[in-house]
């Protein structure tokens, strides 16, 4: 059995779970992956129940893009469960620099505290030093780059930005990473990969993150496909949307409704452009144009809260899918921000 739910999507999270058993009795084989952690942790666990699924019973995380509501439960997550994040390398690249506190100081302010912080480090040392093998190389005192020091976590900490990527991680660190998490792998958009019975696709999507993908997850012979955030749908994500038995596709905006509502122009301009997000006209022109229609299930997801209405979406998807002699009727979904939806199986 293939099962699919979203247990969040709107733009203050995004997150949904995708899980396969097959065999029977004592002897099945299970695989069950998440697809964002846009929801803090608790609240993850706590839809995650509602639809009775067991958080312990995940086997991986998925990452489409960094963008906070796709990842903000993330890290917490996967360290409470102790299982492996599947990104790009560039996303994953983008997370730890967007998590990693980044302490910025003018080289005045870091020259300063070099200079206390060497004068604090003599004073303790003197008597020390006296005793052992004075065999510390001057130069490296009077180079900013002080390893040596016992106050290595203070200079590193002090680097001026840029300068602490160059530092060894080998001193210990007492302070928790944010960025640490129990397991990281890579895939690249195009190639596809394996996580227990799920075969993973992942495509590239034109929005603007570092390196943003959809899904497309295969297991005994059903196919789902997820791409939200997306700016417009071009040929290679219509390629992907083909031969699918479920479609999770972004309806984010009614133009209208962005144009007058209350976001600045500028965040209007974002979400309008061709790395931004699919109005309902464009995901309608999508469903008219250029889908297949073989999903027995369509869910348009990631509906703005401020910028649209359901019942819009809903309509504007129903008119495209008119001209398709498909089997719909009932099985047009919205997915929710502040619910899950009912589980969808196979
Ligand atoms: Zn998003
Ligand atoms: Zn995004």
């Amino acid at each position: 059995m293939v099962r699919f739910t979203v247990l969040a999507s709107g733009s203050k999270g995004n997150s949904s779970i995708v899980s396969c058993e097959s065999g029977g009795g004592g002897s099945s084989n299970s695989t069950k992956v998440l697809v964002d952690a846009g929801l803090s942790c608790r609240e993850l666990f706590r839809r995650m129940k509602l639809v009775g699924e067991d958080p312990k019973t995940l086997d991986a995380i998925l990452v489409t893009h960094e963008h906070q509501d796709h990842i903000n439960g993330l890290a917490v997550t996967a360290r409470k469960l102790g299982i492996p994040v599947y990104f790009t390398e560039a996303t994953h690249r983008a997370w730890v620099r967007q998590v990693s506190p980044q302490k910025r100081i003018t080289y005045a302010e870091w020259a300063q505290q070099y200079r206390e912080q060497k004068q604090a480090a003599a004073g303790r040392s003197e008597i020390e030093l006296k005793s052992v093998d004075a065999g510390c190389d001057l130069a490296s005192e009077n180079s900013p780059n002080v390893q040596e020091a016992d106050s290595s976590e203070f200079v590193c900490d002090s680097l001026p930005v840029g300068r602490s990527e160059l530092a060894p991680d080998s001193s210990p660190d007492p302070s928790p990473d944010p960025a640490r998490l129990p397991g990281v792998s890579y895939f690249r958009a195009g190639e596809t990969f394996s996580i227990g019975e799920l075969s993973i696709s992942p495509f590239t999507i034109p929005h603007d993150a570092a390196d943003p993908v959809g899904f497309v997850f295969s297991a005994e012979g059903v196919r789902l496909a997820v791409a939200t955030d997306l700016g417009y749908v071009p040929p290679n994500v219509q390629a992907q949307l083909r031969r699918c038995d479920l479609i999770m596709i972004e309806s984010n905006h009614d133009l209208e409704m962005l144009r007058d509502g209350p976001y600045p122009w500028s965040v209007k301009q974002r979400v309008l452009s061709r790395v931004g997000h699919l109005s309902n006209d464009a995901t309608s022109a999508f469903l008219e144009q250029a889908y297949d229609g073989t999903a027995t299930y369509l869910i348009l997801a990631h509906l703005s809260e401020s910028n649209n209405l359901p019942e819009l979406a809903r309509l504007a998807a129903e008119r495209a899918l008119l001209s398709k002699p498909s089997l719909l009727a009932n099985r047009l979904f919205l997915a929710r921000q502040d619910e899950p939806l009912a589980p969808v199986c196979f």
